[in-house]
């Protein structure tokens, strides 16, 4: 059993909140993801002019999740720069369901919640009627 070591988690989300790119809200996100293989990723928030094309530092995350091959993760923090604790948007939330699942934990303040009581009813694969329930 992996133990998640949320001090070493949080130092590195504001590590990486430091290389974000938010000239328009000022909010530099950096978020850390344990895997289900150990792997810490790491991924920052890209502000665009066009802001529906701004990206999360979620998005980040799972793409860099993605693409290291591997497909789950078990523990996420997210901070800005100075280190204050932040939480998943609503899209982000959805996001990290696919990739981590209702038992996924997410820092919040006081402590890690399962993402499943911060999405309470969430949409998934098997509300789709031609997947059978799977992917
Ligand atoms: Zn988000």
């Amino acid at each position: 059993m992996i133990v998640v070591d949320w001090d070493a988690l949080r130092v590195a989300a504001r590590r990486a909140a430091a290389s974000a790119y938010a000239p328009y809200s000022g909010l530099h996100v950096g978020v850390a993801g344990l895997s289900s293989n150990g792997t810490v990723f790491t991924a920052c928030n890209v502000e665009n002019v066009s802001f529906g094309l701004t990206l999360c530092a979620e998005c980040g995350l799972v793409s860099a999740l993605r693409s290291a091959g591997e497909d789950s993760l078990i523990a996420v923090a997210a901070a800005d720069d100075r280190g204050n604790l932040l939480t998943p948007c609503g899209r982000c939330r959805q996001l990290l369901m696919e990739h981590g699942g209702s038992s996924m934990l997410v820092d919040t303040d006081p402590i890690p919640l399962p993402l499943a009581e911060l999405l309470p009813g969430a949409f998934d694969a098997s509300d789709l009627p031609s997947s059978g329930g799977r992917p």
